[in-house]
């Protein structure tokens, strides 16, 4: 599509790729569709690379490496990756490894900022970028990247949480989409007594995957959140800013609430006093988390091996949608009720 331009999304003949030093080509198998691309597709969001006047889209991505250069990586022709989505610049942070953590908001991202995206047959990718994908992942690891993004909010979560004693035993999930599908599966495997809110009925796929994860679903529009109780860890991923503000008061002392959406501008009153007096005595602690590195990945790996045990067929009942590139603009058109859209490019 061409950037800031709604409605430009269309299927084109483009060059095929040519890798230069310390790149791979891929070769797509399968492309995951998210949030992010139908805001770029709604021209809100989105940069082409340089020279260029359109963008490819697709960074949830599972590709077989089809020319790798000689290199100390271990990255070899046939081998089953995704590749990681943001590429680094020169700051502290995106220098050790944490380009997410970027300090300049200069990074690129494949299919989203300055660089093209996976969605064609063949595509580049740095070497150093590739996460490998064990043979029996290979039908959920299209997945890999949203549950990389909950991976990041849950450890970063944990991490915050070693300033004290900290032993949670209640967490609540806002949004369920896949990242908060997968938020409430990494919490389950920590053990935590889960509940995911959103606004799909009772007998929803989403509802229905949340209780068969052993979780439990509450409809907002039957139930107000306020009725819920207290929570030790809270995240938050529908990206409403009054239920983001609704939430921190649900927080138990010493609390966490991870803020993982995209929040629009909301200049709503509201009692900001009471507010910091209930972060000061109850010790609470509200933070953000975007994006996530290749650790978050490589732990998504190990994470998935133990979900296929724990609870098989959970990742796989989340593909709703599964269509060849020729036609693309269905993925782009979910359903509230689709949970991952999917472009199989074994398809036609
Ligand atoms: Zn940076």
């Amino acid at each position: 599509m061409t950037p800031g331009k709604a409605g430009s999304v269309r299927l084109i003949d483009a060059p095929q790729p040519n890798a230069s030093a310390g790149q791979v080509l891929l070769r797509t198998s399968k492309i995951g569709i998210c949030g992010t691309d139908l805001e770029i597709i709604q021209g809100e969001y989105g940069e082409a690379p340089l020279g260029s006047e359109y963008l490819i889209f697709g960074h949830e991505c599972l590709a077989t490496v089809e020319d790798a250069p000689n290199n100390s990586a271990g990255v070899r022709k046939g081998d089953l990756v995704v590749p990681t989505v943001r590429r680094p610049d020169s700051c502290l942070n995106c220098q050790s490894g944490e380009s997410d953590m970027c300090l300049t908001g200069q990074y690129k991202e494949h299919g989203i900022k300055g660089l093209h995206g996976f969605c064609s047959e063949y595509s580049l990718s740095d070497l150093n970028y590739l996460v490998p994908v064990p043979a029996e992942l290979s039908d959920v690891a299209v997945l890999l990247e949203p549950a990389s993004v909950a991976e990041k909010g849950v450890f970063q979560s944990f991490k915050i949480q070693e300033r004290m004693m900290w032993k949670p035993t209640k967490a609540l999930v806002l949004g369920t989409g896949p990242v908060g599908l997968l938020t409430v599966l990494l919490l389950k495997l920590r053990g935590l007594d889960v509940t995911a809110v959103a606004t799909r009925p009772k007998d929803s796929l989403k509802a229905r995957t949340v209780e068969k994860i052993g979780g439990t679903y509450v409809n907002a529009n039957d139930q107000p959140i306020t009725s819920l109780g207290k929570f030790d860890l809270i995240m938050e991923e529908t990206g409403v800013a009054s239920l983001a503000a609704e939430a921190q008061g649900l927080l138990n002392n010493n609390g966490v609430l991870c803020l993982l959406g995209i929040y629009r501008p909301n200049l709503a009153t509201q009692d900001i006093g009471h507010s910091y007096d209930d972060i000061v005595l109850g010790n609470k602690i509200t933070f953000g988390s975007v994006n996530a590195n290749k650790r978050y990945f490589l732990s998504g790996i190990q994470d998935f091996r133990i979900i296929q045990q724990k609870f098989p067929g959970v990742l796989n009942s989340m593909f709703t949608r599964r269509v060849g590139p020729s036609d693309y603009s269905q993925a782009y058109n979910p359903t509230k009720d689709d949970i991952k859209s999917v472009i199989d490019f074994d398809l036609p």
